[in-house]
Formats: structure tokens, C-alpha cells, sequence
């Protein structure tokens, strides 16, 4: 049994220009970190692409042609003041969905223990009628949808440690009983949402923290909130959507979080997995934007990941 590592080459071509934060030398920071020798036991495959129909469980048909008639056919085309898509956008965010959509199968599967998708864009932020935050199609919530209606998953958790807010996810699961969103994120920050009393119909568990908290108030967080909120619901499948930009080092924001306290939130992650849902676990890529944080912080989350698959 092993950890499954998907990911492909046109997730390279999703073009957001210069300058751009979200750009595709992440993936290959990430790629050059998980070549070494340490990673040797990765299951590694192409991620395929995702059906529209998988999409469009979560995004409005509308809204998914929208994307696709945005698409330029050279330079670029701005979606909102920073969600940007180039000619490559379509087939890059067919992959990265496709990416969760996938793994999700192969663990339902048991053909891996969990998976880690290394993607762009990302997608926490994508409302289902709204592209933002660099993001155009909601991997990690249409991943969710996907476990329930192709695998029978009565009750499907989603944990996000990205610095940011996932304002799609939470909007997607507002009202959904059986959908669990718990998120550790800057407040004030983008994008404004993800607030304690933000908690949909009891399924949403908001933990905001304060410019320049470090790795106990982030270790708080989970302890008193969202890990007891997640043994609550009990899962039968766990989707984490994993960014790495409340890393100190990271030029978006200004949490403390250092490579112990993600491999820390993983290890917890992965025990409360182990507890509910046989370690049936699939993490997304979504922030991270300081080239040498993001590959050492994805680096110790695959590692720990990988522990728990051996
Ligand atoms: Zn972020």
C-alpha cells in the first residue's frame, strides 16, 4: 500500500503572467523536492481529466461554459482583478480537477492509502457561479460530490489550512448536512469570509487567526475546534485541501507556521482518517507562494502522508 502522487505537465501551462503570484514554477519547486530519494516509494501517475459531468455537480453548466468561452487564444484574459486564465487554463484545470476526482477512486479503490495531487490553479476560493482567488473550478468540493455519488460516501470531510479562507467550499457545503468544512485561516484577509459565527447549518467550523500567530495558536485551533468538530461527524472519507502560504516565510500573509506544524496538522489529519474511515484521506494543493517554503512545507506533508501509508 502507498501514497499516490498525481499531478501533470499541463498544470505548467496555466499562464497567470508575470509577476504573478500563483505561477507554475510552484509545481516545479514542489516536483524538484519530491524527486529525492525520500520519495522513491510514491505511487506516481498523470492526473486524467475530469468529466464535466463530475463539475458540474458542484458548478452550474452556465458557469462551466463561461470558463471554457474565456479562454483566449494567446496572452491572457482577467477574470476578476486576480484570477487570470491563458490559453493553457482549460486543460490545466481539467487536470488539477481531474487530479482530486481520480484519487479519490484510487483510494475508494484501496489501490492507494491516500494521495497527494501537486495542481494548478487552485480551487478552494471557486464559488459555484464564481471564478476568484486564482481559482476557476472547486477541485477539493467537486471531489467531495464525487465520493458521495460514485462511492456510496455518506458523510465527506473537508479540512483547509490554507492561510486564506475557502469561501468556494464553505458556499458549496452551506447547507449540505453531510458535508463538513473546517478552516484555519488569516483574519482580515482574502477574502473576508470565515468568520466563528459563519457555520452553516452546524457542518462549517471556522477557526480565524490573528496576524502573526504562530504554530500554538494553529495547533489551538485544531485541538479545541476543528479535530473534536471532525471526531463529532465522524467521516467516511477526508479531503484536505492543503496550502502552505500560512508558512512564515510566505509574501501573502502573516501567520508563523513553519514545516513542523504542517507535518503536525497531517499527522493529526491522518489519525483522525485512521479513527473514522480506514485512513481514506486525499489532499489538494491549493496556496503557497514562497518557492523554498512551499517545496519543504509540500515536502513533509507528502512525507508524513507516506508514513502513514508504509
Ligand atoms: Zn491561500
Amino acid at each position: 500500500m502507498t501514497t499516490l502522487l498525481l499531478t501533470h505537465p499541463a498544470c505548467l501551462l496555466h499562464d497567470t503572467g508575470y509577476g504573478h503570484p500563483e505561477r507554475a514554477d510552484r509545481l516545479r519547486a514542489i516536483d524538484d523536492a519530491l524527486a529525492a530519494a525520500a520519495f522513491n516509494s510514491l505511487k506516481r501517475e498523470e492526473a486524467p481529466r475530469a468529466d464535466l459531468a463530475a463539475i458540474e455537480r458542484l458548478h452550474p453548466k452556465a458557469y462551466v461554459e463561461m470558463v471554457k468561452a474565456s479562454i483566449p487564444q494567446r496572452d491572457h484574459k482577467m477574470l476578476d482583478s486576480d484570477t487570470i486564465v491563458s490559453p493553457g487554463s482549460w486543460e490545466a484545470a481539467l487536470r488539477a480537477t481531474g487530479a482530486s476526482i481520480y484519487a479519490v477512486d484510487r483510494v475508494m479503490a484501496g489501490d492507494a492509502d491516500n494521495a497527494f495531487c501537486a495542481v494548478r490553479p487552485p480551487g478552494h476560493h471557486a464559488e459555484p457561479s464564481r471564478a476568484m482567488g486564482f481559482c476557476l473550478f472547486n477541485g477539493v468540493a467537486i471531489a467531495a460530490l464525487h465520493a458521495r455519488v460514485a462511492h456510496g460516501a455518506e458523510r465527506v470531510a473537508v479540512v483547509d489550512f490554507d492561510v486564506h479562507h475557502g469561501n468556494g467550499t464553505q458556499a458549496a457545503f452551506w447547507s449540505e448536512r453531510d458535508l463538513f468544512y473546517g478552516s484555519t485561516h488569516q483574519m482580515p484577509l482574502f477574502p473576508g469570509t470565515g468568520a466563528l459565527d459563519e457555520t452553516g447549518v452546524g457542518n462549517i467550523f471556522n477557526a480565524p487567526l490573528k496576524p502573526g500567530d504562530d504554530g500554538d495558536e494553529f495547533r489551538a485551533a485544531y485541538e479545541t475546534r476543528i479535530l473534536p468538530a471532525l471526531d463529532a461527524f465522524a467521516p467516511d472519507f477526508l479531503l484536505i485541501s492543503a496550502g502552505f502560504d500560512a508558512h512564515l516565510k510566505d509574501p501573502l500573509a502573516q501567520l508563523r507556521m513553519v514545516e513542523a506544524d504542517f507535518a503536525w496538522v497531517t499527522g493529526k489529519l491522518l489519525e483522525a482518517a485512521g479513527k473514522h474511515c480506514k485512513g481514506k484521506l486525499v489532499s489538494t494543493l491549493e496556496g503557497g507562494y514562497d518557492l523554498d517554503a512551499l517545496a519543504s512545507s509540500a515536502a513533509i506533508h507528502v512525507e508524513t502522508l507516506m508514513g502513514a501509508a508504509s
